[in-house]
């Protein structure tokens, strides 16, 4: 079968080549792909920055949104030829911590925790897959093709459970919400807190395209320039681009009582410029930076639902490209207006 392969942490190696079947020890679920989205963790394992084979072997299946059709459930009674399912990306730590102990991967604190298509297990970008069946999520038929989006919504779906939990430390009533990159993670982000009380603020540096009206969509409201000039301080920022002069203003543009949700890595996280005074700008004003990645079941199950109840017109227009899998190179390369781009194995 086809698959797109890389040698991780050697950039140029990437290529769309003839495998074997997957291993039937990868899992009972044997599943024909039929759409993988791309996404910067992607772009990154393709740079030789990110990514680590399976152990013993050189290259890795890429892929981590995946959406896919069963072939053969196997011995899984839960699943039967024909359901759309979506592979979970993590799997717990071996030893396990205390935290994978309890099924929240998500939050392994010893990091020896592996990752389909990112870290010691082949993703799924093949033309079919294997996955056990307690790592794989039915999606809505009704999905359709949009099914591909639960992985990022299960991102945001973590993140804002975060950011709720932390706020549960205080008297906390945010009227302000600003999200921050207008990609995938920040306008499923835009989507999940619309239908809360806040007003819902994002913020990209796309002047043109599909991202605007996105969010118009909404009713939220959609900024261009730096965070700095914004004539309000939010109480909550969704940080999604990882860029370190957007962190570093989020972190002084705050309101006091504020939080600060991390969850874009890749692009350049150093603080270019200096937060000029860090004890001022967080302790006197108890404010909280939280990191948020991956999810774990029950994100899974509550992104799920949420895609499921979602706009599907509004949906469908975040996937702004869709490539065939030969043309892998091209999906990586996203342009600014490029919401999701995916690459398609079969039609659904
Ligand atoms: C994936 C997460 C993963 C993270 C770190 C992200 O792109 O969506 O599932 O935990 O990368 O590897």
């Amino acid at each position: 079968m086809k698959a797109i392969t890389v040698e991780p942490k050697k950039p140029g190696t990437a290529r769309y080549e003839e495998i074997p079947e997957p291993d039937v020890n990868e899992g009972a679920v044997l599943v024909e792909a039929v759409a993988v989205g791309v996404c910067g963790t992607d772009a990154e394992i393709v740079e030789g920055k990110y990514g680590w084979a399976p152990p013993g072997q050189s290259r890795l299946v890429l892929g981590h949104e995946s959406l896919g059709r069963v072939i053969d459930p196997g011995s899984s009674k839960s699943f039967k030829a024909g359901d759309l399912v979506v592979g979970i990306v993590r799997r717990p730590d071996p030893v396990p911590c205390p935290n994978c102990a309890v099924g929240e991967w998500d939050m392994c604190t010893n990091g020896q925790y592996t990752e389909r298509g990112i870290k010691e297990i082949h993703g799924f970008m093949s033309e079919r897959w294997r996955t056990e069946p307690e790592y794989t999520i039915k999606v809505d038929p009704s999905l359709g093709i949009l099914g591909v989006l639960l992985e990022p919504m299960t991102v945001i779906t973590k993140a804002i459970e975060q950011i709720f939990l932390v706020g549960q430390r205080a008297y906390w009533e945010p009227r302000t919400v600003l999200v921050t990159g207008a990609g995938p993670i920040g306008l499923l982000a835009a989507l999940r807190l619309s239908v809360r009380n806040p007003e819902v603020h994002v913020l990209d540096r796309a002047e043109s395209g599909p991202k605007p009206e996105l969010v118009r969509a909404l009713g939220a409201t959609y900024h261009t320039g730096s965070v700095q000039d914004l004539d309000f301080n939010p109480d909550v920022i969704i940080e999604c681009t990882g860029v370190g002069s957007v962190i570093a203003d989020s972190i002084q543009k705050v309101n006091a009582g504020g939080i600060i949700c991390l969850t874009g890595v890749g692009a350049g996280g150093a603080l270019g410029r200096v937060v000029a005074d860090m004890a001022a700008a967080v302790v006197l004003k108890n404010n909280v930076i939280v990191g948020s990645v991956n999810a774990n079941k029950r994100h899974w199950y509550r992104a799920g639902e949420n895609l499921a109840h979602s706009d599907r017109e509004w949906l469908s227009r975040l996937i702004t490209r869709r490539e065939k899998p030969e043309n892998f190179k091209q999906a990586l390369e996203k342009s600014p207006d490029d919401v999701k781009v995916i690459l398609q194995f079969s039609e659904i």
